[in-house]
């Protein structure tokens, strides 16, 4: 048996729904911003208890227009260094600057300590990511430091569709939120993006700035320094579609994930990122820590050319100040994330995944681990 590192996953039916409505959306030469759009900002929206959306053309994008909403230009912005280069990015490309904070070795994620560790006095926002799908346990110590500092919380979700934290869900903990379907997140739509907000001015502003910062569609007056940030309704169709299925792939990732819990458990050496009992995490990855001085490189081979299984990509490989194109803004050791970014791995989660397939990556693990242990 085989196991993928990822599948992406579109039905049958799916594919002939998104096909149809391709052919009429290309006959009716409505290309962009229309009523797809308007209606996968709508489902969405409601998938996640948001009273606004806005659709975009990437994760990186909404990242970028809220960092723009609230004005983070001149002023230093907290970030996780385990994140995706696009979180800094956004605040790079929005005139802040990325301050680069460590995480809790529990969530992967940013905490009330590890923030306050990285503020300065010209802090004005702070953008936590829900890492794997996982939004903190602690994520309200955060937004209470945030709330008592004046600072601005933002959640880069590109990772947590679905995910709710004690019945809240993902999106609404921050000023505003930005989600990603690129190909990889649970959800995708090709490529692109969503804005969620309760905020009516955030709201107003990043429907100025994903059109060129024009005052209304048809006119031609510019009030903002936007960008060509619009989605396109071939894109919008996509994701509409693949919405969905949310819940049906919530449940199976959240069985693979139960499978795959009971087993590490019994494995001594092995630990995993637990889920508070009543949460729910969309499993965007399932993160295992091999004991210090397991090679994962040679973890990851063995897996691979021994057992057919590919693990998915790590969050993250190498953190954000020890890349070279960050080495301006790489401050001090940011010992808890180097640690796990440097030993973690990723087993592999489908939204279609079989018990068959869970039970043989569990199976090649042990065997895997076992070799290395005994040769290492
Ligand atoms: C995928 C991702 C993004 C960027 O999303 P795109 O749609 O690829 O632009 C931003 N932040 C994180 C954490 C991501 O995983």
């Amino acid at each position: 048996m085989r196991v993928p590192a990822a599948r992406i996953v579109f039905s049958e039916g799916d594919r002939a729904q998104i096909t149809a409505a391709a052919t009429e959306i290309l006959a009716s030469g409505q290309l962009t911003l229309g009523a797809y759009t308007r209606e996968f900002e709508d489902a969405f929206a409601r998938a996640h208890g948001a009273p606004f959306a806005v659709a975009v053309n990437s994760g990186t994008a909404a990242l970028e227009i809220i960092l723009r909403s609230v004005a983070v230009a001149g002023a230093d912005v907290v970030l996780p260094t385990n994140t995706f280069a696009a979180t800094a990015f956004a605040v790079l490309r929005a005139g802040g600057r990325p301050v680069f904070a460590d995480v809790s070795p529990d969530t992967l994620a940013l905490s009330a300590a590890t923030v306050e560790a990285a503020l300065t006095k010209d802090t004005r926002a702070v953008v936590i990511v829900h890492i794997g799908g996982l939004i903190p346990e602690d994520i309200g110590e955060v937004e209470a430091l945030c709330a008592e500092r004046g600072l601005i919380l933002v959640e880069d979700a590109a990772h947590a569709h679905g995910s709710t934290r004690a019945g809240r869900h993902a999106g609404s903990f921050g000023a505003a939120a930005a989600f990603s379907f690129y190909p990889t997140k649970v959800i995708t739509s090709g490529e692109g993006g969503m804005i969620l907000t309760a905020d009516e001015r955030i709201r107003d502003e990043a429907l100025l700035y994903r059109d060129q910062g024009k005052a209304g569609f048809l006119g031609n007056v510019h009030i903002r320094e936007g960008y060509a940030w619009r989605m396109s309704e071939l894109h919008a169709i996509t994701g509409l579609v693949h919405l969905r299925r949310l819940p049906e792939f919530l449940s199976n990732r959240a069985r693979i994930a139960a499978r795959y819990d009971a087993a590490i458990d019994d494995h001594a050496g092995v630990r995993r990122i637990q889920v508070p009992l009543g949460d729910v995490s969309n499993y965007y990855k399932y993160v295992v820590i091999p004991r210090p001085g397991v090679d994962r490189s040679s973890l990851r081979k063995e897996l691979k050319e021994r057992h057919g299984v590919g693990l998915a990509g790590e969050v993250y490989e190498a953190p954000l100040h020890q890349q070279p194109v960050f080495e301006e803004h790489a401050g001090g050791t940011l010992p808890v994330a180097e640690d796990i970014c440097a030993r973690h791995i990723c087993l592999p989660v489908h939204s279609d995944m079989t018990d068959q397939e869970a039970d043989h990556v569990l199976a090649a693990l042990s065997a895997a681990l076992r070799t290395l242990t005994l040769t290492g």
